[in-house]
């Protein structure tokens, strides 16, 4: 049954450090973003928390910037500031690809980057990306500050390394070198979730450089693909690297796909990213 608003508490700090302490003093609160996941919940009728946090007005958690190696993205980044922004476009054309992706263009105004990494889900297309570039996410309480990577930002389905008294207010990247490559196969071009999303970076040009590679869908939880790096990296033919994927990977039949089909388009992906990445 579709839920309702009625009954429901908004909070509304003022700056980031009141947002935390009402995480700390208030709590248990759910944090708001560009409600584009909490009210698709709403609207199923499974939304059950009561008392939210409204974090769109805290500006100090948008912005895109490149300070020396690290580009920062503040988690309040909406896609649309992704693919306008020149300094992505430089720096980290994959996220803009992907960005490109999400929804249609009202979900690329509201939607946020935060809201897409916290809310979790393994179809999320920016999370490849950002597991393929060692990104560093920056989370803060009334404690203080927490920099956990990426990798092990997700702990289960739909479950993070995040406390309920911690915001995600930034992304923190390294410098990213070699060629960047972002799919997303979904039912069709826009306003799909995907069946398969996979996101790399190969600096072939550099003798002995490791591929980076992540996927979607294909498993409990966004993947950094390891072992089919390593095997790539060695030198192992596509055949083989293509085997230790589907040993990596453990998709499900669900409703938008089955298992068989994401095993085999994983596959095809992985031989297109070696091709692509090769060419100059
Ligand atoms: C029609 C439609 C199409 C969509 N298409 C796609 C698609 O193609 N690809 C895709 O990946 N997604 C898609 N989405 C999902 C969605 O737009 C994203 O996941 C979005 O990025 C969520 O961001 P938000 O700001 O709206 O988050 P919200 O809905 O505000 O919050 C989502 C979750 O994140 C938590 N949260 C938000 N910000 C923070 C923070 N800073 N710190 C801690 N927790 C936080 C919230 O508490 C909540 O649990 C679609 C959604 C809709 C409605």
């Amino acid at each position: 049954m579709q839920g309702t608003v009625a009954g429901r508490e908004l909070l509304e700090p003022r700056s980031l450090a009141d947002a935390v302490k009402m995480l700390r003093d208030e709590g248990p609160l759910v944090p708001m973003a560009g409600c584009t996941d909490l009210y698709v919940a709403l609207n199923f009728g499974t939304l059950r928390p009561t008392r939210f946090l409204n974090l769109w007005n805290l500006d100090t958690l948008r912005g895109i910037e490149a300070r020396g190696q690290t580009l920062r993205i503040g988690a309040l980044t909406t896609y649309t500031d992704l693919i306008t922004s020149g300094v992505i476009r430089r720096r980290l054309p994959m996220l803009a690809a992907a960005a490109r992706e999400v929804g249609g263009v009202q979900i690329q105004n509201r939607g946020t980057l935060g809201g897409n990494v916290a809310n979790a889900s393994p179809a999320g297309d920016t999370l490849p990306v950002l597991l393929a570039v060692d990104t560093v996410v920056v989370l803060r309480s009334a404690a203080g500050t927490r920099r956990l990577p990426m990798t092990s930002f997700y702990t289960g389905y739909r479950q993070t390394a995040a406390r309920q008294d911690e915001l995600i207010v930034t992304f923190e990247i390294p410098a990213v070198r070699g060629r960047q490559w972002f799919r997303k196969v979904g039912t069709r071009a826009a306003q799909a979730i995907s069946k398969v999303v996979v996101a790399g970076v190969w600096d072939k040009a550099r003798a002995g450089a490791r591929p980076r590679l992540a996927m979607g869908s294909v498993a409990p939880i966004p993947l950094r693909l390891s072992q089919t790096e390593h095997a790539l990296g060695s030198g192992a033919p596509l055949a083989e690297a293509q085997a230790v994927l589907q040993r990596e990977i453990a998709p499900i039949d669900d409703l938008r796909s089955t298992e068989e089909y994401r095993r085999q388009v994983a596959a095809n992906l992985l031989g297109q990213f070696c091709a692509e990445t090769s060419r100059r």
